[in-house]
């Protein structure tokens, strides 16, 4: 009977849940694509070929039992495929919706390999968690029994919250700082809701209060305390802060009003979707409503830009990346989705000058081509001289990526070991800094990466900081 529900690659096609048409989808900043019906959740995991070795959690970050969730999901045991799928994530609903699937278990199911194009991993992730909210399926954090022991975690994104969700259910009680106003990170702020519905991310936030989790909001470490104040107040840190220094551009008129940086650029439509006060909105400098807009870069920031000014309404939008589509980080599936909404990409260019004198109206480029690969074994750009061009803008966003901010100088530790990058040194085995007792997990390690690492970081620390706080708690009894 089980055979007869999977094994059906052969006789039915890969179906994604249809995504809404993409001109009145960049009317709005909801969800893009629709939500499978339960026939079509069942029959799409039903495709599954139930490896021996199965290559999908194999690279998958969390090593999720995928073939398991959709096995039960084919044979319509949903409440079991989600408590198998919850049981490996913290947040599996999130990582359907903005995991880049193509890279990791998607992109290497053996049935993609084979041309049948692969099982719909995330879209199934996705339906199996949504229901179980819908359901009332998604239970309480159980707490475990009270250690009287105490962390503090600073930064409230993935790495935090799930770091914070381990602990709890181990007993400690758990404080969590931020210097936001809403708990989330990226998810919250810098992912837009289009990729991301912010419901999605608060109902997870509010489950992690209701369990006794406290929430220190606007609260900067640095400003509000130091390090060292953290310490002696908790039995241990840990550090995940994520990466938020903006990468720049060195050239001529880059101070002009109309250049703005990408996470500002995106932090304020995902603060006026919760109905706050977002006062450069409203005046025009961070809305490209009516402007000709061009997004320096080409990694998934930048895709969010383009894709973020198109629902704003811009008169035109252009994505300037220095390399070629098949040589840029960001997600092909998310430049598909761009294409689709209007969004012109300006291949192999890259910014000379930022013209206009104190406000822009224009972008100097220069053409680029490819020369040999470099230690990443992407080909490095360089200039083809005497092939430039001219853009018209009124709205400048800089998407170039992001480094850490100097955390040693901003806590006022300058004791913490970070790597020549900035980002925090933690032991590989233990995750621990070089200070005692304080611990480093997401972004703030790994340099800017994907939700699903900055999640099995946030699991894995909760372990070590676990047997870490159990041996200080033993010495100490
Ligand atoms: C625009 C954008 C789009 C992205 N899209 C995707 C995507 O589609 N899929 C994907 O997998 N990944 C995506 N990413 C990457 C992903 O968001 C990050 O890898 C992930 O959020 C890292 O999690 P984190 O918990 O380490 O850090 P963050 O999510 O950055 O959270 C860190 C938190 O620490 C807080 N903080 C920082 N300093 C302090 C301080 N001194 N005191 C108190 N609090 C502090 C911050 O306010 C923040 O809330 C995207 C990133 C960006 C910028
Ligand atoms: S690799 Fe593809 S076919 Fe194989 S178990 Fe994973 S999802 Fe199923």
């Amino acid at each position: 009977m089980a055979e007869e529900r999977m094994l059906k690659f052969v006789r039915t096609g890969q179906q994604y849940p249809a995504k809404r048409d993409a001109e009145l989808r960049a009317e709005d900043f909801r969800e893009i694509a629709e939500r499978y019906g339960v026939p079509a959740a069942e029959e799409q995991a039903g495709r599954c070929s139930q490896c021996g070795v199965p290559y999908c959690t194999v690279h998958c970050p969390l090593h999720n039992h995928i073939p398991d969730w959709l096995r039960l999901t084919a044979e319509g045991r949903l409440r079991e495929a989600y408590e198998l799928s919850n049981s490996t994530s913290t947040m599996p609903e999130i990582c359907g919706r903005i995991c880049p699937q193509d890279r990791l278990c998607e992109g290497n199911c053996v049935i993609e390999f084979s041309g049948h194009g692969a099982v719909t991993i995330g879209s199934v992730e996705k339906f199996i968690t949504d229901t179980a909210w819908e359901e009332g399926w998604v239970e309480p954090v159980r707490v475990g029994p009270a250690r009287g022991q105490s962390v503090g975690i600073i930064g409230a994104g993935p790495a935090g919250l799930s770091a914070a969700e381990y602990l709890r259910e181990r007993g400690y009680e758990v404080h969590v700082y931020d210097r936001h106003d809403r708990a989330g990170g990226l998810l919250t702020y810098g992912i837009p809701g289009f990729k991301l519905e912010k419901h999605v991310v608060m109902r997870r936030v509010e489950r992690l209060r209701e369990a006794g989790i406290t929430f220190h909001h606007s609260f900067e470490v640095g400003r509000d305390a130091s390090l060292d104040d953290l310490r002696a107040k908790h039995d241990s840190v840990l550090i995940a802060t994520g990466v938020y220094k903006a990468r720049g551009i060195k050239a001529p008129g880059v101070g002009a009003a109309g250049v703005v940086e990408a996470l500002d650029y995106l932090t304020a439509p995902n603060r006026k979707g919760f109905g706050d006060a977002v006062p450069e909105y409203d005046d025009g400098s961070l809305n490209a409503a009516g402007k000709h807009v061009v997004v320096v870069g080409g990694g998934d920031t930048a895709m969010d830009c383009v894709r973020t000014a198109v629902r704003q309404g811009a008169a035109s939008v252009k994505c300037l990346y220095r390399r070629d589509r098949a040589n840029m980080p960001g997600s092909q599936r998310e430049t598909a989705n761009a294409e689709e909404e209007g969004v012109e990409f300006v291949w192999l260019s890259a910014p000379e000058a930022f013209e206009g004198g104190d406000t822009v109206t224009g972008v100097r480029a220069a053409k680029m081509r490819l020369g040999a690969p470099d230690a990443s074994g992407r080909r490095s750009p360089e200039i083809d001289p005497g092939a430039e061009f001219q853009l018209p803008a009124d709205l400048v966003i800089k998407a170039l990526g992001f480094e850490a901010e100097d955390l040693p100088t901003l806590f006022g530790a300058p004791e913490l070991g970070v790597t020549r990058w900035g980002t925090v040194r933690a032991d590989g085995k233990t995750m621990m800094t070089s200070l005692d007792g304080v611990f480093a997990a997401g972004d703030i390690v790994r340099g800017a990466s994907l939700v699903v690492w900055a999640i099995r970081d946030g699991r894995d620390v909760a372990a070590h900081m676990h047997a870490w706080m159990r041996e200080k708690g033993r010495i100490a009894a």
